[in-house]
C-alpha cells in the first residue's frame, strides 16, 4: 500500500479484532506473572535482544504502546524492525555502545551533524574514536575497527546531502533521516542499514514529545533493545501515543511544510539583505541532483546567511514576531534559531557554522505571512 495508507493505518492492524478505534496507551510499569519458569525464560530471551510481544514483564523491558509505534515507523521506513527511545541523543548513543560492545570503537563519520552528534562523537564520550570525513573518502577512512559510518542528510544545519547510493563500505551506516523523514527519503532502500530519527521533531510534529527512534534490521535491533533496557533510555508509552498519532498526518504535514519553505526559498532568494540560501532542490547546494534522484522533495527546513554578519543574523532572530526564535524543528508552527550559538554550539570552532547563519524550520502558516515577518525583521 501507498505510504499515505501505511502512515494512517500502520500499527493499529489489530484494533478492530480489539473492539478498539483508537490506540490503548498501556501505564503499566510491571505485569502480573503467572508462572515463574516461563518468566525466567522471556527474560533470557528479552535479555538476548528479542522482541517479546505479549506481557513486556518490566517497563523498562518494553511497553505495547511503544511497540505500536515502533511497528508503525519501521513499516514507513521499509525496515524488519524499529526500537523508540527517549530521545534522539539516546538512540545515537545506544548505536555508539553498540558498536563498542562488539569492540568496533571506531567511527567514521561526515560533517556537518546536529551540534549535539557532533558534541558526542567528537568527545568520545562514550568511548568511541570518530575519524571525520567527506562523503567521498569513507572507504579511505576505515580502519580494521571501524563499527559505523555516520550520514545526516539533508544535514544539521546547512541542508548539505550525501549520496546515500554512492556510499560504498562493508560497515553498517547509519544515516539521521530527521529532516526528510521517511515521506521524502528513505535510507534503507538506498542502501543504510540504521536509520536515526530525533522523533521529536517531524515524526512528533506538534513540539510536545520529546523522543528517538531507530529503523534498522533485526539483527540490529536485538543489539539495541538490552542496551535501552540497561541504561534505561526507554520512551514513555504517552509519548507514543502522540507520535503514533503523529505519523497518521506525517505525509500531509512534510508535503505541506515543504511547499511552503519553497515558497519562501523563491521570496528569500531575491532579498538584498540575504547572501546565501541553503536549500536542497538548490543548483549550488545539490550539485549531484539528489532532489529527485534521492529525496522525493527538499523538505521544510532552510538556512539563510544574512549580510552583516553575527549582529544582523542576530536582530532578525530577535525581531521575528509570528516566528518563535528557538531551537528544534519539524513542528507545525515555524522555527529560526542560530546554529553557531545555539544548535551547533558546542562544535569544534574550524566546524561551526559561519555566525550570519540563520536555520528556519517552517510549519503550517501561511506563507505570505511568514515572508511578512521575516522581510520586517531582515529590515529591522
Ligand atoms: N539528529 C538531528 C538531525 C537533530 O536535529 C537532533 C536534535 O535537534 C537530534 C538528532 C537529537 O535529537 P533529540 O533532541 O531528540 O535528542
Amino acid at each position: 500500500m501507498e505510504l499515505n495508507t501505511r502512515a494512517v493505518h500502520a500499527g493499529r492492524e489489530d484494533l478492530t479484532e480489539l473492539g478498539l478505534h483508537a490506540v490503548p496507551i498501556d501505564l503499566s510499569t510491571t505485569y502480573p506473572s503467572r508462572d515463574s519458569h516461563e518468566e525466567a525464560n522471556r527474560l533470557e530471551r528479552a535479555a538476548s535482544g528479542e522482541d517479546l510481544g505479549g506481557s513486556p514483564i518490566y517497563g523498562r523491558v518494553g511497553n505495547p504502546t511503544v511497540a505500536r509505534f515502533e511497528r508503525a515507523l519501521a513499516d514507513l521506513e521499509g525496515a524488519a524492525s524499529a526500537v523508540a527511545f527517549a530521545t534522539g541523543m539516546a538512540a545515537l548513543s545506544a548505536c555508539l555502545l553498540a558498536v563498542a560492545a562488539q569492540g568496533k570503537r571506531h567511527v567514521v563519520a561526515v560533517r556537518p551533524l546536529y551540534g549535539t552528534s557532533d558534541h558526542l562523537l567528537d568527545s568520545g564520550l562514550l568511548g568511541t574514536d570518530v575519524t571525520w570525513s567527506t562523503a567521498e573518502d569513507l572507504k579511505l577512512n576505515l580502519r580494521d575497527d571501524t563499527g559505523l559510518v555516520i550520514v545526516e542528510s539533508p544535514a544539521n544545519p546547512t541542508l548539505s546531502e550525501v549520496d546515500i547510493r554512492a556510499i560504498d563500505v562493508d560497515v553498517p551506516v547509519l544515516v539521521d533521516n530527521t529532516f526528510a523523514t521517511p515521506v521524502l527519503q528513505r535510507p534503507i532502500e538506498l542502501g543504510a542499514n540504521i536509520v536515526l530519527h530525533s522523533a521529536t521533531k517531524y515524526l512528533g510534529g506538534h513540539g510536545d514529545v520529546l523522543a528517538g527512534v531507530v529503523a534498522t534490521t533485526t539483527a540490529w535491533a536485538e543489539r539495541l533493545r538490552p542496551i535501552r533496557a540497561i541504561t534505561g533510555s526507554v520512551l514513555h508509552p504517552l509519548s507514543s501515543y502522540l507520535l503514533h498519532r503523529g505519523l497518521q498526518t506525517l505525509p500531509l504535514r512534510v508535503r505541506h511544510q515543504s511547499q511552503n519553505a519553497q515558497k519562501l526559498v523563491d521570496r528569500l532568494l531575491a532579498n538584498p539583505a540575504v547572501e546565501r540560501v541553503y536549500y536542497p532542490g538548490l543548483a549550488e547546494c545539490d550539485p549531484q541532483h539528489l532532489v529527485g534522484r534521492q529525496m522525493s522533495g527538499p523538505g521544510a527546513v532552510f538556512a539563510m546567511s544574512v549580510r552583516g554578519g553575527y549582529d544582523a543574523a542576530a536582530r532578525v532572530a530577535d525581531s521575528v514576531r509570528l516566528i518563535t526564535h528557538a531551537v528544534s524543528l519539524g513542528g507545525v508552527d515555524t522555527l529560526i534559531q542560530h546554529p553557531a550559538s545555539l544548535t551547533h554550539r558546542p562544535v569544534a570552532a574550524d566546524a561551526k557554522p559561519h555566525a550570519s547563519v540563520l536555520r528556519i524550520s517552517v510549519g503550517l502558516e501561511d506563507p505570505e505571512d511568514l515572508y511578512a515577518d521575516l522581510e520586517r525583521a531582515l529590515r529591522s
